[in-house]
């Protein structure tokens, strides 16, 4: 993992470099000609000797923590500073931090400290219990008209959008998605890049379900939920008019517990049509045992589409269930 400062940034050195190598393109310098994935180290072409044209990769990036070495012209350094030395700066990697960060991550969970006494009885007392994202630091991503990447997404519902008040953060050009806990509080943010697929979420947290609060909200709760997998796929299911909630993910006790603890009878299993997905539905079924469980029928999912965020309305609702 490389750590930036106080954070850690969880996308592969690939994709580091994938983008590193797009953005100095588009600025006009042609770098990372080549790369060889290998147990350890990616291995690129070495941006700095041969004026950055070497036709073989003679750099490693340590996969464990982005140390770069050049084995040709023994260039060492982390992976901020050689991002840094890339656009020409030499400022031991402060350039690259930010740019790192900007492209691959966000995590800004405020930590307080003091102490919020809870005398409720069944309170699950942990860690988190005190550590809220402050309504100030909220109030900085909202805006109107919304960012016109929710539009792009297919969130066009502005009910949708204030509901789960969804923003957009300029510093690190990502829409925004508070994660809330039943009460409202909100645990987190996560974000999502306007220009990379990355999905930023603080490191650490034990990812909840997302949407709870939000259902909660509705004057009934609704007979059926959708589960998927991503914030967004749950958002495509509100704004298509279906109620959803999403694991952030695949599912973890906690998340799982929460489902089960929904006073809806029913729930249609909704995980991409990946192998992962698949698995996830299978733990998902056996561990509902207290739901009416189905899922998608696969068969009619479109072949283009990765997940629901990549459905058209009719695509959606076109979808079958099987028990
Ligand atoms: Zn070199």
């Amino acid at each position: 993992m490389i750590k930036v400062n106080e954070s850690y940034i969880s996308a592969e050195i690939s994709d580091i470099i994938k983008e590193l190598k797009t953005e100095l393109e588009l600025n006009g310098i042609k770098r990372f000609y080549k790369s060889i994935d290998t147990p350890k180290n990616y291995m690129v072409c070495c941006p700095f000797h041969k004026k950055g044209q070497e036709k073989r990769p003679s750099m490693g990036i340590l996969k464990k923590d982005g140390t770069s070495h050049c084995f040709a012209c023994q260039w060492t350094g982390s992976i901020t500073e050689m991002i840094s030395n890339c656009f020409g700066y030499d400022d031991f990697g402060i350039f690259g931090s930010k740019w790192l960060i900007k492209n691959f991550l966000t995590l800004e969970v405020e930590k307080r400290n003091d102490i919020q006494l809870d005398f409720s009885r069944n309170s699950r007392i942990d860690s988190n219990t005190n550590t809220y994202v402050r309504p100030e630091e909220l109030d900085k991503y909202r805006c109107y008209p919304p960012h016109p990447y929710w539009a792009k997404r297919g969130i066009t519902d502005e009910r949708i959008i204030e509901l789960f008040d969804l923003g957009y953060d300029k510093e690190t050009d990502c829409i925004t998605f508070p994660v809330r806990d039943i009460k409202g509080n909100c645990l987190f943010i996560a974000r999502r890049s306007v220009r990379t697929k990355y999905f930023h979420y603080p490191s650490g947290v034990e990812k909840p379900l997302y949407g709870i609060y939000e259902l909660y909200q509705l004057n009934n709760m609704p007979k059926e939920l959708i589960i998927c997998e991503s914030m967004l796929d749950a958002l495509t299911c509100w704004q298509y008019g279906k109620y959803a909630v999403a694991l952030n993910g695949l599912g973890n006790e906690l998340s799982i517990a929460q489902i089960k603890k929904l006073p809806c009878r029913k729930v249609i299993l909704a995980t991409d049509k990946d192998d992962a997905g698949k698995k996830a539905r299978i733990r998902l079924r056996k561990e509902l045992n207290n739901k009416i469980v189905t899922e998608l029928n696969y068969k009619t999912y479109p072949d283009h589409a990765k997940d629901m965020n990549d459905m058209t309305r009719e695509e959606f609702y076109a979808l079958g269930e099987v028990f």
